[in-house]
């Protein structure tokens, strides 16, 4: 069928939560993609970074058929072989002890807030009902109802309530407002290292660092959002690494599905984890043989493909072919690693009409909010296709 066709459809009988760019995919491959009638793009987003390994990566797609024929979900009401060496390799890959595996970034989001809670009452003795969790001013960490009652974005929290008490919201890149908000009931401060879905905002450097310090001293966790910016995206293997610092919980999701299936894990010391027991938190296909199969296929081609360095020469070719180029409607160019965001300045018209302009052209990108096209191709993309996309990039914006 063809594309008009297929989003009359959509439009039909699907429900409209998505305001999607008028492409109709068909098939992909490496950083590739082709549409229902046989229009050929780059693939410039990578599923927000749930793409990191590209579309089809071969030997992901080796570890997904040769597990489906084998086993592919059998409940945590068993052990299985591939659950337990995907949470071995997990733990050792981030340098932590133990791995609790689940399916969506959402899902292993509410696991870390639930599981923050359980050890303010148990390990630091908070008074019943009363953990407190500190977030940070336009964060993303899902959708669900909890996580939305922490939103500070109108669309995404407005006509939810009632809202999820416990969390405290302050601004993202100061430190001493959350050295402020922490009292004798706050378990955990969360907190993405880089605040993609907000248009790529970094905090100053040494922030993470001084954070670490502070959560330290007045036992509260420091639980990472890792979903977007873990395995490779910024340049490290973990953003957190830019700063030499670990956190206490790390939450993963997106890329370690290799972009085939969904595939997310919290991971912490073995001090937090103890803390959830048998029957208290779970999921039917958490952690099931097959994801875990891709699962420990995609940290295999992690260490093996050195994609964070990768992740670090194509985003210093982003920058440069960016930066070395006059674009007067742009108002800032900022990112780390393969992870950039181009902020259009007001007179620009807002980053849609490009990224809708660069899909004729054959180049996939997102806008993030009114202003940013973020610019996030698969780690695996070859340079060549790296530079192709990116001189479109340049034509459209300078073409206005
Ligand atoms: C995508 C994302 C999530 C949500 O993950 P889903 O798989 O869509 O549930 C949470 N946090 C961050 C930082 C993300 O980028």
């Amino acid at each position: 069928m063809r594309t008009p066709t297929l989003i009359e459809k959509m439009q039909k009988y699907s429900a409209q939560n998505y305001f999607p760019l008028p492409v109709v995919l068909a098939r992909g491959q490496g950083a590739k993609v082709w549409d229902v009638d046989g229009k050929e793009y780059l693939d410039f987003l990578a599923c927000y970074s749930a793409l990191n390994f590209g579309h089809q990566h071969p030997r992901l797609l080796a570890a997904l058929k040769g597990q489906a024929e084998r086993l592919a979900v059998c409940s945590r009401a068993f052990y299985s072989e591939e659950l337990s060496l995907f949470c071995e390799e997990l733990a050792l890959f981030c340098g932590m002890e133990k791995v609790l595996p689940m399916n969506t970034g959402t899902e292993a989001v509410e696991t870390a807030l639930k599981l923050a809670r359980k050890w303010g009452y148990e390990i630091k003795k908070v008074a019943s009902d009363r953990a407190k969790i500190i977030v940070l001013k336009n964060n993303f960490h899902g959708r669900t109802i909890s996580i939305v009652s922490f939103s500070t974005e109108p669309s995404y929290r407005d006509g939810f309530g009632p809202y999820t008490p416990g969390f405290e919201v302050v601004n993202f890149g100061d430190v001493a407002a959350i050295e402020n908000a922490i009292d004798e009931n706050t378990v955990a401060v969360l907190i993405e290292p880089i605040q993609a879905e907000s248009g790529i905002l970094l905090p100053p450097t040494g922030y993470l660092s001084e954070l670490r310090k502070i959560t330290r001293k007045r036992k509260v966790l420091l639980m990472l959002d890792e979903i977007q910016t873990g395995l490779g995206r910024t340049g490290k293997d973990f953003c957190f690494q830019h700063e030499g610092i670990t956190p206490d919980v790390l939450i993963l999701g997106k890329s370690l599905g290799g972009g085939l299936l969904p595939l997310s894990a919290v991971v912490s010391s073995a001090e937090v984890m103890r803390v959830i027991r048998p029957g208290q938190h779970g999921s039917t296909f958490g952690g099931n043989p097959l994801a875990c199969a891709v699962g420990r296929a995609a940290l295999d081609l992690m260490k093996k493909e050195k994609i964070s360095e990768r992740a670090e020469t194509l985003g210093k070719i982003i920058r440069d072919e960016l930066m070395r180029t006059p674009l007067p409607k742009v108002k800032e160019i900022r990112g780390k690693g393969a992870l950039v965001g181009i902020e259009m300045a007001e007179s620009s018209g807002g980053a849609r009409r490009y990224c809708e302009k660069l899909a004729t052209q054959g180049v996939l990108c997102k806008e993030t909010h009114d202003f940013v096209i973020r610019i996030a191709p698969p780690l695996i993309i070859s340079e060549s296709e790296l530079r192709v996309g990116l001189q479109k990039i340049i034509q459209v914006i300078q073409a206005g």
